[in-house]
């Protein structure tokens, strides 16, 4: 092995001990010189340059999770899919039957609403990046409980910090509340801009809550949401 080599195979262990340890709670290691500021993300291996690496780590990392309950009955871990320099992220809630069959995340009548839901503001799927706020598909489809949330979680802020998108887009009630921290009435927040450390985020319907209640006004809701996205995105981007 050539010393470049030997140097980027010592960072990577050296990456990875760290996810490691941040997965354990442990923020910051050493001691800061007197007076010195701490630099709490100075090791935070989600602060990658490349996302498309950043990712990767992430989901080595994850490894075939068993830190909660949810993996009994897992089929496949849902990590998440899509443009790892996508201007927007989508958040969920978990996977269904079909997302654990396949493990890809949105792919059941929910996902194929939510693709066309993206495509008619000019976007294709390959464009964002989609993931959930648990990997597992909790049994019988009940909702995630807040312990098995609060355990997954570190796994999605890495993937939001690491792709920091133009725009969050939590799709219901579970998803909003998670990144917020706080229980929140999703019919009372949809549609208004807030922030997640720094990024805009835009709670809309989720498209499995759009499919029980299809009237118009529900699908002007998030037609309207998603304009709102796109204008976001497009005036930041500059074109
Ligand atoms: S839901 Fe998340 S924390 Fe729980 S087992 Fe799956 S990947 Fe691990």
């Amino acid at each position: 092995m050539s010393p470049p080599e030997k140097r980027s195979a010592l960072l990577r262990k050296v990456r990875l001990s760290l996810a490691d340890l941040r997965q354990e709670g442990i923020e910051f290691l050493g001691r800061p010189l007197p007076g010195a500021p701490v630099e709490r993300e100075r090791f935070d291996p989600s602060s990658e340059s490349d996302p498309v690496e950043g990712l990767r780590l992430i989901r080595e990392n994850l490894g075939e999770c068993t830190r909660c309950r949810l993996h009994e009955g897992r089929n496949r871990i849902v990590f998440g899919e899509g443009n790892p320099q996508a201007p927007v992220v989508f958040v969920g809630e978990g996977p269904g039957a079909e997302e654990d069959r396949t493990g890809r995340p949105f792919v059941g009548r929910a996902g194929e609403l939510l693709t066309r839901i993206i495509e008619s503001v000019g976007w294709q799927r390959e464009d964002v990046y989609i993931c959930n706020i648990v990997k597992c598909r909790p049994p019988k489809n009940r909702d995630p409980a807040t312990d098995e949330v609060a355990t997954c979680r570190p796994f999605l802020d890495r993937q939001l910090l690491t792709i920091r998108p133009k725009v969050i887009v939590t799709l219901g009630k579970p998803a909003l509340s998670t990144l917020l921290g706080r229980n929140v009435a999703i019919t009372k927040m949809r549609g208004i801009w807030l922030d997640w450390n720094g990024i805009p985020l835009l709670p809309t319907y989720h498209p499995a809550y759009l499919l029980r209640n299809y009237t118009r006004e529900t699908r002007q809701a998030v037609w309207d949401d998603l304009r709102k996205v796109r204008a976001r995105v497009d005036e930041t981007s500059g074109s």
